[in-house]
């Protein structure tokens, strides 16, 4: 039996237990950028802040239904409870994060996820996204479902999960930069629509002569992470998959520092070294 019949045999044979997997690297340019927005002095990326998500309080989750990373990005949310206290984020990085503490909290402590996805996830909410087809209500049917979910369910907090490379996203030419402002853009238009819808509530209740209710009702918090695939160099490496929150302060601070550099000398400094070594 020759080599290539061999291994003809073994990749039938494997396939059997290991799904396939699709790995589509982060290109040159995608990579850099997200390693600038990674920069310590810029951190627009930084790392999972615990306290920002009050998990216990139950989650809405808008995200991109990427067959690749659906798994991986639901299971980063719910891996919050399973991380929650010190000693499991310590014991979480001790055993690299391994799915086996992910998979515990999904079994033992089921968290309170009501996910809602389509490709490209949050990006399809903003107004006149170039995600959408033209003359479709795409956008608006998408936030009516978010507030659906908010008024049926309860839960006063979304996380807006965005990942990067997006395919969707790819084939509508968004740069890394580009999709982080669009993310915020959204953002914005689900705390606009949630506050009109609040309003309207409150004016109700208070015409019904629930003045306690009325000037009670929650406010909706809205989280921007991104999920990052750095993918993997050999078959058998473990795929880098890393969570991110998003820092919308700091974009807004890049964004003047571009226009004038003296604002922050700090990411001055980081910019001109990612536009040198383009
Ligand atoms: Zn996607």
């Amino acid at each position: 039996m020759s080599l290539d019949t061999l291994r003809a045999k073994a990749k039938i044979w494997s396939s059997r237990f290991i799904p396939p997997q699709h790995c589509i690297p982060l290109s040159n340019e995608a990579y850099r950028e997200i390693r600038f927005f990674r920069h310590p002095d810029v951190r627009v990326l930084d790392g999972v802040i615990h306290h920002k998500v009050k998990i216990e309080n139950g989650v809405i989750v808008l995200m991109c239904c990427d067959g690749d990373r659906f798994l991986a990005g639901l299971l980063s949310i719910a891996g919050l409870f399973a991380t929650k206290h010190r000693w499991s984020t310590r014991v979480a990085s001790w055993m690299k994060r391994t799915s086996l503490l992910f998979i515990w909290a999904f079994v033992f402590i089921y968290p309170r996820m009501h996910v809602i996805s389509r490709h490209a996830g949050a990006h399809r909410v903003v107004k006149g996204s170039r995600t959408n087809a033209p003359g479709r209500a795409t956008d608006k049917d998408l936030l009516d479902d978010i507030m659906m979910a908010i008024e049926r369910m309860g839960i006063y907090q979304i996380v807006l999960l965005d990942h990067c490379a997006c395919l969707k996203l790819g084939d509508h030419n968004f740069t890394v930069n580009e999709q982080f402002h669009d993310l915020f853009e959204a953002r914005d238009r689900i705390v606009a629509e949630y506050a009109k819808v609040r309003s309207e509530k409150a004016v109700r209740l208070a015409a019904d002569g629930d003045l306690h209710a009325a000037t009670t009702l929650p406010n909706l918090q809205v989280i921007c992470m991104c999920q990052v695939d750095y993918g993997k160099k050999t078959w058998w490496q473990r795929r880098k998959l890393r969570t991110y929150h998003l820092d919308g302060a700091r974009l807004i601070e890049v964004d003047i520092t571009r226009h004038k550099p003296a604002h922050n000398p700090k990411i001055a400094r980081a910019i001109s070294d990612y536009l040198e070594a383009a």
